[in-house]
């Protein structure tokens, strides 16, 4: 349910207010707008009369929040949300889409490692992407190296000052990923699996949880829910490509008009990762190109510094020089955004 208070409203009024939904233990996200303060409470509405609230003083409207999701949704929180990270840079609302680079695995090779890094720190992306803990389709693929692939992670931050996204898929990680990620992956297999969700919910890092391969954009808002009602607010959504009709042509069917869609509907960032979108190395700036059109607070892309002999996911991964050219045209169309006038429906303007 969603309180909407006057803007004349005092501070002693929104207290009452809240404090009478909380005894009927509600949860309250408080959301205070230049203008007016609105109160989200989320709980089991039989125990109230919704327009019981609509008599206390100061209250200008009340409405049940229709979507399903509600934390994630629009309706309880007008204004996107933008998260803020230890380095100073912020995803979503209006800020500038990040770039997040590095390769779908690390590799027992520190040294192609930083040289993606130093390439990434050199482009001016801010984000270094790498798995430790890797799902794969097949069990007689490599499956990551764990805990030594974080250390070089670390070690790759202390040198460039990248920040770290990895992927967690089980609970029984998460101390041992907390201690390295600056960003947690729910990857697009794990979408659903509710115990993941709620272990993240329950800890204090930004989370990126990419888009199951068969989910609705409902069933996506819904998996981000289960982590803000476990009490994690920093949830950055990733259209990576969902199953389609054709997948000899490209890897997945990148939905592209999933952004505008949940843009419409969450508050949350949302960014686009047109590696596993398309499976094709060719197809990355493109798309990138068409995500950052419409919207998208952020492209993950994975890099490589010898594709042909990557661990895994060599055929959607940017060689160095490659990488450098795409980040260098992607630069240059998010410097023509015109964030003033960008809307969050249409996509943005060009200038
Ligand atoms: C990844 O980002 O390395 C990955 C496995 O992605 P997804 O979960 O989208 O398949
Ligand atoms: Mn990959």
């Amino acid at each position: 349910m969603i309180i909407i208070m006057e803007p004349s409203a005092t501070k002693e009024q929104i207290d009452t207010v809240v404090k009478a939904l909380r005894n009927k233990g509600f949860r309250i996200v408080l959301n205070q707008g230049d203008v007016m303060t609105v109160i989200a409470a989320i709980g089991d509405k039989r125990l109230v009369e919704p327009h019981s609230f609509q008599s206390y003083e100061g209250v200008r409207s009340v409405k049940l929040i229709q979507e399903p999701y509600k934390l994630a949704s629009r309706e309880c929180k007008q204004e996107d949300t933008v998260i803020e990270f230890s380095n100073g840079v912020r995803i979503g609302g209006l800020e500038k889409p990040v770039l997040i680079v590095g390769p779908c695995c690390v590799e027992n090779d520190i040294d192609g490692l930083l040289r993606v890094a130093d390439a990434a720190k050199e482009m001016g992306c801010h984000f270094l992407r790498g798995g430790a803990f890797k799902p794969r389709t097949s069990p007689y693929d490599f499956q990551g190296l764990e805990e030594k692939a974080l250390e070089y992670l670390a070690i790759a931050r202390e040198k460039t000052g990248l920040l770290i996204v990895t992927e967690l898929m089980d609970t029984l990680d998460l101390d041992l990923v907390c201690q390295y990620a600056d960003v947690i992956q729910i990857g697009a297999r794990n979408m659903q699996n509710f115990k993941l969700l709620k272990a993240v919910g329950k800890c204090n890092k930004p989370v990126i949880l990419k888009r199951g391969p068969a989910a609705t954009i409902r069933e996506f808002l819904l998996a981000a829910e289960h982590i803000m009602y476990h009490g994690n607010d920093k949830v950055i959504l990733c259209e990576r490509g969902i199953k389609g009709v054709d997948n000899t042509a490209t890897r997945n069917t990148l939905d592209i008009t999933a952004i505008p869609v949940i843009k419409k509907y969450s508050h949350l960032p949302v960014i686009v990762d047109p590696s596993h979108g398309t499976g094709r190395r060719y197809l990355i700036e493109p798309m990138a190109k068409a995500g950052l059109i419409v919207g998208a607070h952020g492209i993950m892309m994975e890099v490589h510094h010898d594709p042909e002999n990557a661990s895994s996911d060599g055929a959607q991964s940017l060689p160095i020089p490659m990488f450098k050219e795409v980040a260098k045209h992607l630069n240059k169309l998010i410097g023509r955004i015109d964030y003033d006038n960008k809307h969050s429906k249409e996509g943005v303007s060009i200038v």
